[in-house]
């Protein structure tokens, strides 16, 4: 088995450098690929740091590549890189898009993220490799490999949602920051997290979908027992978009300015809808409450509860009773 994984680790690096080289030197890739990313403002720098690349716009492009260099059907086929036809043969899973490897913890290329180039509603944004023996997605963070030094020293970790999302703050100077890419935040990326920092600061996209995820994300991550921030960008944005349009600086001073805690977030966000309808405070405050008691620390607990208190002007009595009625009926 250990044989299997690595071959599929070998065959998914080959498969990395394949997408380089058809960004970098090749014609189609360099007016397709490379031009994207630099409209996006990647740098070079950024682009071969993290390995970015190009899958030619053809059906067998990257397969026959592979079969000639010896590469076994099985292994392009169990990690998704090539896809069987009903006939038995094979043709290229990605095509004609900008390829992501995403690394494992050691810096190996395990899986791939491919964005397409068309604005076509019917094609999916991101193609993203199946789960195989060396990719299980829910264990997985992008950008970890590149992250892990920074996320340590700064005891510190930010979490975005997409790929594009890591490079920018990456480049932008911030290079402690991870996306759960493909999935909703699973329990076991937030270990990984542990075990480097126990600091972690959201930022998800300031939209609808974004809001929902970091409601349920800090939930998970205050269960884990983990420190939790959240920022939330104006209107639509995303971080990549956000540090795109006023740069670096001012995206760094807007998250030390907007960092808030769980308690005022999830107040804010929530009172909004409530307005003044007293019953729908009450259950605003039943729910930060709820959060509060995921809070495995109970002087950790306690002293947020008594920063709600203070928040929602709401005596402190009140709201550890119902902490601790919430603790009875979990137990
Ligand atoms: P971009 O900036 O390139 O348009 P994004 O990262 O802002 O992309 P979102 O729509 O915000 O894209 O999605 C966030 C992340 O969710 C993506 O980076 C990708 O990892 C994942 N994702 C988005 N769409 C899909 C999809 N159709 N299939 C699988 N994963 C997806
Ligand atoms: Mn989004
Ligand atoms: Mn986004
Ligand atoms: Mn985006």
């Amino acid at each position: 088995a250990d044989n299997r994984r690595e071959s599929l680790m070998i065959v998914s690096g080959f498969a990395a450098k394949f997408f380089q080289e058809a960004m970098w030197d090749t014609e189609e890739g360099r007016n397709i690929g490379l031009s994207y990313f630099k409209e996006r403002a990647f740098t070079p720098e950024i682009m071969r740091k993290f390995e970015l690349g190009y899958s030619p716009d053809q059906w067998e492009a990257f397969t026959g590549a592979a079969l000639s260099a010896g590469y076994q059907e099985e292994f392009l086929v169990e990690s998704g890189l090539s896809v069987k036809r009903d006939n038995g043969t094979l043709y290229d899973r990605y095509r004609g898009r900008v390829m992501f490897p995403i690394h494992s913890f050691t810096g190996r290329v395990i899986a791939f993220g491919g964005r397409t180039l068309k604005s076509d509603k019917n094609v999916p944004k991101y193609v993203n490799s199946p789960e195989s023996e060396i990719y299980h997605k829910s264990n997985v963070l992008y950008g970890l490999f590149f992250a892990k030094k920074a996320i340590r020293d700064q005891d510190i970790c930010y979490l975005v949602e997409g790929y594009a999302d890591v490079l920018s703050v990456h480049q932008a100077g911030i290079e402690n920051v991870v996306a759960s890419s493909g999935t909703s935040l699973t329990v076991e990326q937030i270990r990984l997290i542990g075990r480097l920092t126990q600091n972690i600061t959201i930022l998800y996209d300031g939209d609808a979908a974004g809001i929902k995820a970091s409601l349920r994300g800090l939930d998970l991550i205050l269960e884990e027992g983990l420190n939790v921030k959240v920022v939330l960008f104006p209107d639509g944005h995303d971080p990549d978009s956000y540090v795109r349009s006023v740069g670096s600086s001012a995206f760094k001073q807007y998250i030390d300015q907007n960092k808030k805690d769980f308690i005022f977030y999830k107040t804010s966000i929530l009172l909004k809808d409530a307005g003044n309808d007293p019953l729908r405070r009450a259950e605003v405050i039943r729910e930060v409450v709820e959060s509060i008691a995921k809070i495995p620390d109970q002087i950790k607990a306690s002293i947020f509860i008594k920063e709600c208190s203070y928040q929602m002007q709401i005596e402190e009595r009140v709201l550890l009773s119902e902490l601790n009625k919430m603790r009875m009926a979990k137990a």
